[in-house]
């Protein structure tokens, strides 16, 4: 159900514009506005869900399935042998801004260390 003010779930809507790169019933991909990456995608469950651990039981095969999602992608972006990084911010600490859950995938570049 879409969060009213959330604007990943206005990008879900199609109320504000993205750049998709992917979508399906559950999940929907697109740019990163600010790439931090020669590609930055970010992989969300259309679905409102705040945080990684505001996920229910019930969301485990849809984060399973964003997962899969991720293997579609690079493939799509002709990354797949070369590989990428996905990561969630978890909360302030975690350096999360948007509070619905979503992956950074990234790639095209080499990754180093995880600080
Ligand atoms: P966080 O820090 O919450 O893990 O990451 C939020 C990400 O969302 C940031 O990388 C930021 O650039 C991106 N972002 C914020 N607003 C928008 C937007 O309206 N459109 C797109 N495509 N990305 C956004
Ligand atoms: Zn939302």
């Amino acid at each position: 159900m879409a969060e009213q003010d959330c604007i990943f779930c206005k990008i879900v809507d199609k109320e504000l514009p993205s750049d998709i790169v992917y979508e399906d019933d559950e999940i929907l991909a697109f740019k990163d506005v600010n790439p931090v990456a020669p590609i930055h995608i970010l992989i969300i469950p259309k679905k409102h869900i705040p945080t990684l651990t505001d996920m229910g039981q019930e969301d485990a095969e849809l984060i399973g399935r964003i997962h899969l999602a991720a293997g579609k992608i690079a493939e799509s972006l002709g990354v797949y042998d070369r590989g990428f990084r996905l990561v969630n911010n978890c909360k302030d600490e975690g350096g999360q801004v948007v509070y619905h859950l979503h992956f950074h995938f990234l790639a095209g570049k080499k990754f180093k260390g995880v600080g």
